[in-house]
This record gives structure tokens, C-alpha cells and sequence, in this order.
């Protein structure tokens, strides 16, 4: 099939904003304290082509911080540094089935095997990057991060101090798997940088951007930068198609049937290999923790430009 048309990417983003500007089921996160201050009734939808062409509808422009969505790209960049074989074994891809922060999740693994896309595993993922110190660590992200974005971003202050003054059951979480020798790094440290990478402030924009170089093989489609192997975009693309979603990954693979990741932010990434990746913002969650009108919004993209994979 040929890919949709410059007026049909248009056309079909205005309606898809049109239909679900005034849902307002769910609610936004409020276990950070930060984020239940975000107005609710902001609405971007974004998408890059593999080609880097941008289309956008709404408050595409409005900074919000990135949360989970992060877990996609410090996998992405673990995996260049340590190899995909290192993420299996150390850290574990198969889905919890469990909220985003479950402690039940590495209880009942014998192998105490997390998810790189949930709390536990994320945290994890960025114990197992190069480097011991702050600088290294966090260095390294930004730099990544910055790489995808094809700009400079910068952490939310608000969100960080939000967040860092409230994250003691991720601090458990990680001491939990420090005690099972699947935390590879000083829990404070790995902890504190993540906790910076879920405070990263990007527009709808921008993460269409970031999430168009997995649409294009790891080659940033703008910069013509070669980020990642193509083996390991495929990869990154499995475990957001049976975790992104947190506990209801199979509802969206079902229903959907695109590799995507939440964030408790508002946002959703979604990736159509080989063409566009689409991101869409808004604050109010369900039960999960994903967007109630980010995943109306994909559904209906996916649906009219006739891309869902399964
Ligand atoms: N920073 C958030 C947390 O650690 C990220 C959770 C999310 O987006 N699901 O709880």
C-alpha cells in the first residue's frame, strides 16, 4: 500500500482531534503532585514520517514531562552499549501483566526478571549503563535523549523536586532488586537518574520525532544519523508491543495493533515501522495510567491511514 497523502495525514489528524477534544474521561496522575496541576484540557497529536515530514494538530507545542515514555529511549540506548542479549538476562523482556509499579511483579518471578518498560526494570536499565557516576549516567541520557529530539531538552524543575520528594516506593523497588542482585549500580544514584529521566520536558512534537527514528530503523529521518542497529529497534518494538500499555498491552495490541508507550504525563507514542510514528498528549488517564484520549486518537489514526500490523 502506498503510504497516506500530505492532505489525507492533515485531514485525518483535524478529525481525530475533533472527535475526542471533549472526552473527558479519566484523570490526571496525581500520585506525583506535580502532575495533577497539568490543565487536563490540553490535546496535541504529532506525527513524523520515516521520511521526517511533521504533522500536527492541537497544543503540540506545550512542554509536559515525558515519564514512562523515557523507559523506551534508556533501553534503546542500553542495548546499543551492553547488547540485546545483556537486556534479556539482566533485566528480563517478558511482560508483568501488572500495574507499572508492582512490587508483586518481582516477587512472584522466581527470576526476578522486571520489564525494561515498567518501574522496576527501567530503573534497572539505567543501573546497567555504562558508567558510575552521575555524570556518565545522566550524560549519556541526555545526550541520547537530545539525539532523538534533534534539540536540546531540559528536566522540569517543578516535576523533578515533584517527583524526587514523593518516589519512595520506587527507592523500595529498586532496593528490592538490589537485594536479588538484579540492580546493577548504587540505588541512590540509578534512582535519582531516573527519576530525572521521567522529568524530561518535551512537546507532542517532539517525541513524534524521537519516536520516528524507531520508525525508521534506527536512522534519525532529520539528521540522517544512524542511532541505533536495526536488529535493535526490532527489539524495542517487541517489548512496547507486549508492554507499553502496562497491565492492558494485550487490549491495545488487540484493539490497536501497534508497538506504543505511555507515559503518566498524558502521552503515547506509537510506532508504524517502515513509515510514521505518531504521538499524542493529554493529561486525563485511565485506570492503567495511559491517556484516555491519546488512545482514542491512535486507534482512529491507525484505523483510517490502514496501518495496524496484526
Ligand atoms: N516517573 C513515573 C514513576 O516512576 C513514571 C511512571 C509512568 O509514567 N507510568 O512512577
Amino acid at each position: 500500500k502506498t503510504p497516506p497523502s500530505e492532505s489525507r495525514f492533515e485531514q485525518v489528524l483535524s478529525t481525530a482531534h475533533a472527535l475526542y477534544k471533549d472526552v473527558q474521561a479519566g484523570a490526571n496522575a496525581d500520585y506525583i503532585p506535580a502532575l495533577a496541576k497539568v490543565d487536563s484540557n490540553l490535546f496535541g497529536i504529532a506525527i513524523v514520517t520515516a521520511q521526517g515530514k511533521v504533522y500536527s494538530k492541537g497544543d503540540v507545542d506545550t512542554e509536559f514531562s515525558i515519564q514512562s515514555i523515557s523507559k523506551v529511549f534508556t533501553l534503546s540506548l542500553a542495548m546499543e552499549q551492553q547488547g540485546a542479549d545483556a537486556i534479556q538476562e539482566k533485566i528480563g523482556v517478558n511482560a508483568t501483566g501488572l500495574p507499572f509499579n508492582s512490587v508483586t511483579a518481582i516477587e512472584l518471578n522466581q527470576a526476578r526478571a522486571v520489564n525494561p518498560l515498567v518501574n522496576a526494570g527501567a530503573m534497572a536499565t539505567v543501573s546497567l549503563l555504562d558508567g558510575d557516576t552521575d555524570k556518565q549516567k545522566w550524560g549519556s541520557i541526555a545526550h541520547w535523549y537530545n539525539d532523538f529530539a534533534n534539540r536540546k531538552l531540559t528536566v522540569l524543575d517543578d516535576i523533578y523536586k515533584s517527583e524526587s520528594a514523593t518516589n519512595g516506593h520506587n527507592r523500595a523497588i529498586a532496593e528490592l532488586l538490589k537485594s536479588y542482585d538484579r540492580f546493577y549500580a548504587d540505588v541512590d544514584l540509578a534512582l535519582d537518574v531516573y527519576t530525572r529521566q521521567c522529568s524530561v520536558g518535551v512537546t507532542t512534537k517532539d517525541l513524534a520525532m524521537m519516536a520516528s527514528v524507531l520508525a525508521n530503523a534506527g536512522v534519525h529521518p532529520i539528521t540522517g544519523k544512524k542511532l541505533m542497529e536495526p536488529e535493535n529497534v526490532s527489539r524495542v518494538l517487541a517489548v512496547m508491543t507486549t508492554a507499553g500499555l502496562y497491565e492492558t498491552s494485550g487490549d491495545w495490541a488487540y484493539q490497536v495493533g501497534l508497538p506504543a508507550k505511555s507515559g503518566v504525563g498524558g502521552g503515547i507514542i506509537a510506532v508504524v515501522p517502515g513509515k510514521f510514528a505518531i504521538a499524542v498528549f493529554s493529561p486525563k488517564l485511565d485506570k492503567a495510567g495511559n491517556s484516555v484520549r491519546a488512545q482514542l486518537a491512535i486507534d482512529y489514526i491507525a484505523e483510517k491511514t490502514d496501518v495496524r500490523i496484526f
